[in-house]
């Protein structure tokens, strides 16, 4: 039994997975804030984790983490993890401490990358992908070759930060107009702002009602994604681009509108209709613990499992 752990920023989520990579148990805690709250959620989940499975943590194969930030995978460090007010923090020598076990720390995104690249590379094919995360903010993640690439310093994937909009807003990162700030819930927060729990449903509803500024920002939004999944096929050539994060959540509309998107830039450009840009997309289907799964197996040798 292998255990991932992901850990977000209101909930920490467990899975334990089986010799085939199949969840076979799952447990949630709220994460709450700071490193001392965020290493307890994640002994936690791991100890009742371990209570389903009938077996002490230290029996488990692997552990691994997700969490957002700057990890040294090497060390386990994790540093600038904003969201849960994390400086810095040993995390992978904490955590191994507590569970008595080594534990393996992967930036959230990559361990997403990982997991639903093992759970979708059989139905669409190719040893590469990216996956895109469309969340609070936007990054992706390599599979190259079936391997995560993480690149020379760990950056690789970090397309959120590159400026598409030189009069755009300024970004958390200090540059101003970067895709992120225009094509993640970040962007809908403020250019739709709502009470409503699934903002981006609400906006695509409203657009489907046909309220012109709902139709207006969703346009910008969709053609933000299809634009963000476009760099990624210029700049890795990878097979498919999955869409996860909470904008996917949309599932398949959101597919419907990206493709309309790169319809419309392939009228006007026989090299992008060359690449097939509509074929090479796809959505994470909701509820797949990607970045759990993702951490479980990307800290073993994970051809002994799969
Ligand atoms: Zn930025």
């Amino acid at each position: 039994v292998r255990v991932g752990v992901d850990i977000g920023g209101t909930k920490t989520h467990a899975v334990a997975i089986d010799g085939t990579g199949r969840p076979v148990h799952q447990v949630l805690a709220g994460t709450g804030s700071g490193a001392a709250a965020v290493l307890a959620a994640a002994v936690d989940t791991v100890t009742r984790l371990a209570e389903d499975c009938g077996m002490p943590t230290w029996q488990f194969e692997s552990i691994g983490v997700g969490i957002p930030g700057t990890v040294d995978v090497a060390s386990g460090r994790v540093a600038n993890a904003v969201n849960l007010k994390i400086d810095e923090l040993e995390l992978g020598g904490e955590l191994s401490l507590r569970l008595g076990s080594p534990v393996h720390v992967e930036n959230d995104v990559n361990a997403a990358a990982f997991g639903a690249f093992r759970l979708l590379s059989g139905t669409l094919g190719g040893d590469s992908m990216a996956y895109l995360n469309l969340g609070t903010g936007l990054a992706a993640g390599l599979v190259l070759h079936g391997e995560l690439w993480r690149g020379a310093r760990g950056g690789a994937g970090e397309i959120g930060h590159i400026p598409v909009d030189p009069n755009g807003p300024r970004c958390s990162c200090g540059q101003r107009g970067c895709l992120e700030t225009v094509a993640s819930g970040s962007a809908i927060a403020r250019e739709w702002p709502t009470g409503h729990p699934r903002p981006v449903q609400e906006l695509f509803q409203a657009a489907a009602a046909g309220k012109h500024r709902a139709i207006e920002v969703k346009r910008r939004l969709v053609r933000n994604v299809a634009s963000a999944a476009r760099l990624l096929v210029l700049t890795m050539d990878v097979e498919t681009v999955v869409f996860g994060g909470g904008i996917s959540s949309l599932g398949e509309p959101l597919l419907e509108a990206v493709r309309e998107v790169f319809a419309d830039w392939a009228a006007d450009s026989p090299f992008l209709a060359s690449l097939d840009l509509p074929g090479r997309v796809a959505v994470l289907p909701d509820e797949f613990p990607a970045a759990a799964v993702g951490a479980a197996l990307v800290g073993g040798t994970v051809s002994e499992v799969l």
